[in-house]
């Protein structure tokens, strides 16, 4: 990323800024920042903390092109960190392998037949449980699969640094091609310096055309092996199972060329993937090891979160008691629940895995709390003002990865400006009563209830009914994506389009009155048909407007002419206009649309 390309300046924050620090990174003065924000309804201060949004906002408001405002983030700075230098003892560990590729193309078919198991899991309580990471084994080795929380927002994930894979297979139908999430995650992958791997998924239909979605990659960048490339792409089946076998091959291959290893001799290290509660349990925390050993009794801290790893599940359930590098656990002893993506870190004692998450949460703390200035405070002065389009959400997820991934995402949804997203409220678990309540309060007059994969107490939704408050629950991020793109085209209203048919050149006025002209031309250009609308043309003069009632061509009436044609038209109008031969006759249609976004 270039930081100081003249075109652009990078402005770092991590939590908030001050407004004199932001009026010097900016280049202007502090009076004109504090104008800026007093015309947005905020009194500020010098030494005022803004968060980042409000600074964005101004620097969107003040009209700056040239600045990028990034956020300092702690959990991808960290996650950064943790890529860490091996020393000359670390051992080879099992590659980590995300599949991403469009939906429907089989991502989730692939997975089940490879594990020969459901990806939704029905515990013995009754609890549906999210399983984020698998592993299994082939060749005597082991491959660890990730299956991504709300696995399409790819974007998402990266902004939280948790770039954790070392192979993303993306999954291509050869019945369909190369389609948007098709190039996401081709994207995803170089971002994140992964290896590819494609896996030209449905080679059992009717349709499917391997050599013609090779061609389709090449031209996004991903040369297969067989035209002298370098990416590895294997017809398969997901569903009768056809060369699954060479595609675990060609993954070992890949893991082999990268040479991926890790410590063990350090204190075990690693990423949280999902963590939600569990009544009886508490918090129940799937992790990735990727550097040390993990073992049930020892200290742990993760972002502000700590504890001692009080029981070890391996991906099917099974009690484990020491976990390696690459393998994905659940365990149970977090005092509170840490977010998707925080890093963790062994401690070796209670004491210094406490110190490490109060530090964590301090940092977080300072970042958060010195903002003086919220955005919320921002759009909420904003709407009542100049009634800007703010599109209210109170986000709720199955586990904390899907409210991250469920939110994220909306924030990436292009509104060109003109719609703003304010995220009342999130949080893990059913829709309650007290989110309907918030939904129906007073500053949020139009904010919907987005769940994921959550259940609506039958009370609730009553009650939501009652308030006119939307509820929308959805099992598929997509879905919700287009369900919350649609609302904000409805917040966006309509808008007049105006479609340009012909042209006609007058050449005799036959009778004009207050009601109607009635005239004869030649078609310029286009098509003129009864229905349509007329802008009468002196010069550049405009004379006024009418509706086309009918059209003559050869004195009878027709339903169209077309260029070159002469004929005649009979205008029905609401006012007297003096059309002259050699007047011009523009024709066009008048159609109210929804905006779209
Ligand atoms: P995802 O959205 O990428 O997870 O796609 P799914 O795994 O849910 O697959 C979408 C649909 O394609 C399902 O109806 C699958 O049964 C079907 N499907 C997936 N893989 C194959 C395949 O190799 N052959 C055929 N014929 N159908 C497949």
């Amino acid at each position: 990323m270039a930081e100081n390309s003249d075109a652009e300046k990078v402005i770092r924050i991590a939590g908030s800024i001050t407004v004199d620090e932001l009026a010097q990174a900016l280049g202007l003065s502090v009076t004109a920042l504090i104008g800026e924000l007093f015309k947005n309804g905020i009194v500020a201060t010098i030494n005022q903390r803004l968060d980042f949004e409000t600074a964005q906002i101004m620097i969107d408001e003040l009209g700056i092109a040239n600045v990028r405002l990034e956020r300092k983030n702690t959990a991808s700075k960290l996650a950064e960190e943790g890529r860490r230098e091996l020393s000359k003892d670390a051992v080879a560990r099992p590659p980590v392998v995300a599949v991403m590729g469009h939906v429907d193309h089989g991502k989730t078919t692939l997975l089940d037949n490879l594990l020969n198991k459901k990806t939704v899991e029905t515990e013995a309580g009754g609890i549906t449980q999210h399983i984020s990471a698998y592993q299994l084994e082939h060749d005597g080795r082991k491959i660890t699969f990730l299956d991504t929380p709300g696995h399409e927002a790819f974007a998402a994930i990266r902004q939280h640094g948790a770039m954790l894979r070392d192979i993303v297979v993306n999954v291509v139908a050869a019945d369909d091609g190369v389609k948007p999430q098709t190039v996401e995650a081709i994207k995803f992958a170089q971002g994140a310096n992964a290896k590819i791997i494609v896996a030209i998924n449905k080679i059992d239909r009717e349709g499917a055309d391997v050599p013609r979605t090779m061609a389709d990659l090449s031209t996004h960048g991903l040369q297969p092996e067989e035209w002298g490339g370098e990416i590895i792409m294997i017809p398969v089946s997901a569903k009768t199972g056809e060369n699954l076998e060479k595609l675990l091959d060609a993954i070992l291959l890949v893991a082999d060329v990268e040479e991926l290893k890790a410590d063990v001799e350090i204190p075990a290290e690693g990423l949280v993937i999902e963590s939600h509660m569990e009544t009886g349990k508490g918090s129940v925390v799937n992790l990735l090891v990727t550097g040390g050993e993990l073992k049930v009794g020892e200290f742990v801290a993760a972002g502000s979160s700590y504890g001692k790893i009080r029981t070890m599940l391996d991906f099917r359930g099974r009690p484990k008691g020491k976990a390696t590098p690459s393998t994905p656990v659940t365990v149970t002893g977090f005092k509170e629940l840490p977010n998707f993506g925080d890093r963790f870190m062994e401690y070796p004692d209670e004491k210094s895995a406490r110190r490490a998450a109060l530090m964590y949460a301090q940092n977080a703390q300072n970042e958060a709390m010195s903002a003086n200035v919220t955005s919320t405070d921002l759009l909420r002065m904003m709407n009542t003002e100049d009634n800007a389009k703010v599109f209210n959400v109170i986000v709720k997820g199955d586990v904390l990865g899907s409210v991250t991934s469920v939110v994220d995402s909306l924030k990436m949804i292009d509104t060109k400006g003109e719609i703003t997203l304010n995220v009342v409220a999130t949080g893990v678990g059913d829709i309650t009563e007290n989110d309907v309540y918030m939904a129906a309060g007073d500053t949020a007059d139009n904010t919907v209830i987005y769940g994921f994969n959550v259940g609506v107490p039958t009370n609730i939704a009553k009650l939501a009914a009652r308030d006119g408050v939307a509820i929308r629950n959805y099992k598929v991020i997509y879905e919700l994506l287009d369900d919350a793109r649609a609302a904000m085209e409805d917040l966006l209203g309509e808008e007049i389009v105006e479609t340009e048919l012909g042209e006609m050149k007058v050449m005799g006025v036959f009778r004009v009155t207050k009601t109607e002209i009635i005239a004869g031309g030649q078609m310029l250009r286009g098509k003129l048909i009864p229905g349509i609308l007329a802008r009468l043309k002196h010069g550049s003069t405009v004379l006024g407007e009418a509706e086309v009632e009918s059209v003559q061509k050869e004195r009878i009436d027709a339903k169209e002419l077309i260029e070159n044609e002469v004929g005649g038209l009979a205008l029905k109008t609401e006012k007297k206009m003096n059309l002259e031969v050699g007047d011009r006759l523009e024709f066009f249609s008048r159609e109210k649309k929804k905006r779209t976004l």
